[in-house]
């Protein structure tokens, strides 16, 4: 059976996600548990697993509330974080897969905005959950890691196929526009993309997920190894983990 995914707004720009095959359900990310449950309910599922992303609160702090409705939760998360993450009943690393019902789970290491994040791509549903590292336009502030640590996790997803969608962790998509056009303002597909993220927040809906595909094409922050990108910088030859790092600090101050 298929999986469906569901996107639930949290906090105040956050995003948790629920994955359901038809017998099982999964979370990834805990903001809160209230928006959580009240999709449950209205689904008439229950809940199996937790997947978590990071240690942040706003992705894992909902977890105690859950727990009280359903206390045989299993959680997973990266045993690289084990001592900052809520316990965890199965702890994985970079490279490592797990099952989720039919469903094959991939788990990327894809550390920088905190050392320990994880990403978790399912090939099957052509879905992977990327929290604060690769968002939409955008990517997460580095927080713990280093600069060429953050560009290799980039590049790592950015190697995933093409039609991948990706459910990132927040609703940061308008203002990451507004600062991807400081970069590239020539770039066509940029300038599309950021119309419907606009009209799409104009009328209060959601502007994640989105595909790799259009990542690729608009995302300045998948684009620091471009010639193009390097020039619209003044770093032309440099190299592109230094060029990612520009693109960054501009953001920190954007
Ligand atoms: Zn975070
Ligand atoms: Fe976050």
């Amino acid at each position: 059976m298929s999986l469906t995914i569901t996107t639930i707004p949290c906090l105040s720009d956050n995003y948790a996600f629920v994955l359901n095959d038809g017998t099982r359900t999964a979370l990834v990310d805990v903001p809160e548990a209230a928006p959580i449950l009240k999709v449950l309910d209205e689904k008439g599922w229950s809940l199996d697993e937790v997947w978590l992303t990071h240690h942040h609160a706003d992705h894992v702090d909902g977890l105690p509330a859950l727990r009280e409705r359903f206390p045989d939760l299993q959680i997973t998360g990266a045993e690289a974080d084990r001592d900052r993450l809520p316990r965890l009943d199965r702890a994985v690393g970079d490279g490592e897969t797990f099952r989720f019902g039919d469903a094959e789970v991939h788990v990327l290491d894809v550390s920088g905005h905190t050392v320990g994040h994880v990403a978790f791509h399912v090939p099957s549903a052509q879905a992977a959950f990327t929290a604060d590292s690769l968002m939409a336009f955008g990517c997460g502030r580095v927080f713990e890691g280093t600069m060429p640590q953050m560009w290799e996790s980039l590049c790592k997803l950015r190697a995933l196929p093409d039609d991948t969608i990706i459910y990132s962790g927040h609703e940061y998509t308008e203002k990451n526009a507004d600062f991807a056009l400081t970069i590239e303002p020539g770039n066509h597909a940029l300038q599309t993309r950021v119309k419907e993220v606009r009209d799409k927040r104009q009328r209060g809906v959601a502007t994640v997920p989105s595909t790799l595909r259009d990542e690729r094409a608009t995302n300045p922050f998948l684009r620091a190894d471009l010639e193009s990108v390097k020039d619209a910088v003044s770093m032309t030859g440099d190299d592109d983990a230094d060029v990612f790092a520009e693109i960054r600090s501009r953001r920190d101050g954007f």
